[in-house]
């Protein structure tokens, strides 16, 4: 049986650096299996019990992949269509869909960019402090669809 899972999640990086945190806003609701949150998460939460309180560590292959040096091109900068000043860092999408993938301008030589588009936590390894708040088992609805529809089951499809 699959579950659905609600849970409160603090990242860091491994400097101990915070990259985001759910704490203080609306925890995440998932369904076990379907993707909706990385996979090595999903895994090492499998079975975990509501008021549970744990750190889980997820290795870079198993959170935003490795990198990948092939993901790094050189492109003329006219190629671009970025209006205005461009630097080192910048990120943008590469359409104006919303799920379109980011990339990230690695450097800058003349009129030549490198544009990296590996995830910029690929490579990362990841540790989540977590906290589940709830969990309950899938409807059919939810187990149809691949995905759940919020913590009490009744919500809408996003
Ligand atoms: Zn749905």
């Amino acid at each position: 049986m699959r579950s659905v899972v609600t849970f409160h999640y603090t990242l860091r990086d491994p400097s101990g650096q915070v990259l985001d945190t759910s704490v203080g806003a609306k925890p995440v609701t998932y369904l076990e299996g379907a993707g909706q949150i990385i996979d090595g998460l999903d895994e090492q939460l499998r079975g975990a019990a509501a008021g549970l309180k744990t750190r889980v560590q997820v290795l870079a292959a198993k959170a935003y992949g490795e990198r990948d040096a092939a993901q790094v091109q050189r492109i003329k900068r006219t190629q671009l269509p970025v209006e205005g000043e461009l630097n080192v860092g910048d990120q943008f999408q590469t359409d104006s869909d919303a799920f379109a993938p980011v990339v990230t301008v690695a450097g800058i030589d003349g009129d030549e960019v490198l544009l990296d588009a590996n995830h910029p936590l690929a490579g990362v390894d990841l540790t989540f402090d977590v906290e589940i708040i709830g969990t309950r088992a899938a409807t059919p609805e939810e187990l149809h669809h691949g995905h759940a529809h919020g913590a009490d089951g009744v919500g809408h499809c996003d």
